[in-house]
């Protein structure tokens, strides 16, 4: 992993960020702002990017629902009408199945 930045020789700081929702890490260079991944950070990002499903909001009542595919559901082991809790994040949110 090269310590400096190649465009202008900062110094690179490991980050966190998220791309289009999907979460990644990174090195950021201190003094231009570029950000660099080595080849584990590009991979561990793809494969993210393969699992991310694309949802569609429909309005139910005065809602919006979101329709979890059955493959999803099964894999976690959700069953119909289990709790779950709902945790608001910066540019989203993540829904936490409580254990039946
Ligand atoms: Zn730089």
């Amino acid at each position: 992993m090269a310590k400096k930045c190649v465009d202008c020789g900062g110094k690179l700081e490991l980050v966190k960020g998220a791309y289009k929702g999907i979460a990644y890490s990174a090195y950021r260079c201190t003094s231009c702002g570029e950000e660099i991944m080595d080849m584990e950070q590009a991979d561990s990002f793809m494969k993210s990017a393969e699992k991310a499903r694309q949802v569609t909001f429909s309005k139910w009542g005065q809602s919006l629902a979101v329709r979890i595919p059955a493959q999803v559901a099964r894999r976690l082991g959700i069953k119909n009408k289990q709790t779950g809790k709902l945790f608001y994040e910066k540019n989203g949110f993540r829904i936490v199945p409580t254990p039946a």
